[in-house]
């Protein structure tokens, strides 16, 4: 009798953009735009990676760069074929043109980003047909906690400078002693 356990496609996309979710919180954490990012080869992660060029003081420090990074690193080769890539916005210019470099075999992007996204919103960089190897790439993948992840963040902040703002108002209107 044969076994055969056919994976749907879409459950194992949601699971593993879930373990990009959760390293988003991680860049949160930092202050940072949360975005988080997973590689997976053989139903395992093999690298990750949160998004933190502030921190880091590193511009290229977005989460699918560090993601390709550690996975590199943990597999010993600075291709990455076969494997696929999870993150939690659409990439960048910058992280589509990393992501050729290292063969991924596909992306998987949870929102869209309107403003600098280069798979589909600014650019279609990864169908260019120049390219020496093709990545194959799916969109809108738990697009709603994607992206609600990232508006909450940028709530909370607008909140915090409108806190900050507050704070320095009443010294200012205070006489101005110190001009
Ligand atoms: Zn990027």
């Amino acid at each position: 009798m044969e076994t055969t356990s056919v994976m749907t496609p879409d459950v194992d996309d949601e699971r593993w953009m879930r373990a990009a979710l959760a390293l988003a919180e991680r860049a949160a954490a930092l202050g940072e735009v949360p975005v988080g990012a997973v590689v997976v080869r053989d139903g395992e992660v093999i690298g990750e990676g949160w998004n933190q060029p502030i921190s880091g003081q590193d511009p290229t420090a977005h989460a699918e760069i560090m993601a390709l990074r550690d996975a590199a690193r943990r597999v010993g080769n600075y291709r990455l074929v076969d494997a696929d890539l999870y993150v939690t916005i659409e990439p960048c210019t910058m992280c589509a043109g990393a992501i050729v470099h290292a063969r991924i075999r596909r992306v998987v992007f949870g929102a869209s980003e309107p403003k600098a996204g280069a798979l589909v919103s600014r650019q279609s960089l990864l169908d260019e047909p120049w390219l020496n190897h093709r990545v194959s790439w799916t969109g809108g993948v738990l697009a709603e906690h994607c992206s609600e992840r990232i508006s909450a963040f940028f709530r909370a902040r607008r909140e915090e400078r409108r806190r900050q703002r507050q704070l320095q108002a009443p010294s200012s209107e205070g006489g101005g002693g110190l001009g």
